[in-house]
């Protein structure tokens, strides 16, 4: 007999069809630490190679900005997000199963796109007026005079904010904070990123993910987190398909649709913030292998 929720009608007790339990498919999903032939070049070179690119847009629309405020800021999260993305969706396309690795070329990605619109940077302040400066490849292959003059800058002042020119140690804090904006956005996005998904090892291919393909009423985190370790799936009869807007269960799933060899469950409590504005979410069961039986009875729900 497949498990089907059952209504729940308030003051009736009903049969309660069970889930399967005790499937072989037991345990948390983790990475295999194992890196297909193309993670390297993917990752490590068109990685480094489009942080490169956008660390030069990034140099020039910096170096044109007429203010510098907030927005500069916001914009360096933006960038360092945009290494740390592309370079972790590159390595994942190339079968990276490695958090660790996946995370060495995100970091370096954003040190190198980092270099890079320093280089890109100063190519256009030192241009400026009628004087013709070096090009960004001159000035990127001598770090040493690269620094110079970059130390040469922080005496004077390179921009305005709110009509002062910020020098010296001041301005050195705020390159420092720029640099850990950069980094820390590429970091913990391309990490995160990394570290994501359910991966076939039996066909060697990326599982479908659908998020939110379940969504039940709330109910305890402890004791759904403990039923699903235990492959006790019965408790989500118990808890209902969600019957009203507000707190829930996103049941999000991971299946193999090649060969079917690997199904994944995760689970997150939402709740709708109090001030109205978006959703909390708390991850209560990351990816935990599950039957094919339980992963055909949850996508039919
Ligand atoms: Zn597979």
């Amino acid at each position: 007999m497949q498990p089907q929720f059952v209504n729940q009608q308030p003051g009736m007790i009903q049969p309660q069809p069970q889930g399967p339990t005790g499937s072989p498919a037991s345990g948390y999903y983790s990475h295999s630490g194992k890196i297909g032939a193309l993670a390297i070049p993917l990752g490590f070179g068109a990685g480094i190679a489009s942080a490169i690119l956008l660390g030069a847009i990034y140099g020039q629309v910096m170096a044109r900005l007429p203010v510098v405020g907030k927005i500069t800021f916001v914009i360096a999260a933006l960038v360092g997000a945009g290494y740390g993305a592309i370079t972790a969706m590159l390595f994942r396309a190339g079968h990276g199963r490695s958090t660790a690795v996946g995370s060495i070329a995100v970091l370096l990605s954003a040190l190198i796109g980092h270099y890079t619109a320093w280089a890109s940077w100063l190519s256009v302040v030192l241009s400026r007026g009628n004087e013709s400066g070096p090009s960004m490849f001159a000035i990127l292959a001598d770090p040493g005079e690269m620094f110079a003059t970059i130390s040469g800058i922080s005496e004077t002042g390179a921009w305005s904010v709110s009509g002062s020119a910020p020098s010296g140690t001041m301005l050195w804090v705020l390159w420092s904070l720029e640099a850990v904006i950069v980094i820390g956005c590429a970091l913990a996005l391309g990490a995160g990123l990394a570290s994501g998904g359910v991966y076939c090892e039996r066909c060697g291919n990326w599982c479908k993910e659908e998020e939110g393909r379940v969504m039940l009423n709330p109910a305890p985190k402890d004791m759904v987190k403990q039923s699903l370790e235990r492959q006790d799936f019965s408790v989500l009869n118990h808890i209902g398909p969600l019957a009203q807007p507000g707190p829930s269960l996103r049941l999000d799933l991971a299946h193999c649709a090649k060969c079917e060899g690997t199904h994944a469950v995760a689970v997150n409590a939402l709740s709708p913030k109090s001030d109205g504005n978006g959703t909390d979410v708390e991850l209560v069961v990351s990816y935990l292998h599950i039957s094919p039986e339980v992963s055909r009875w949850l996508r039919s729900l």
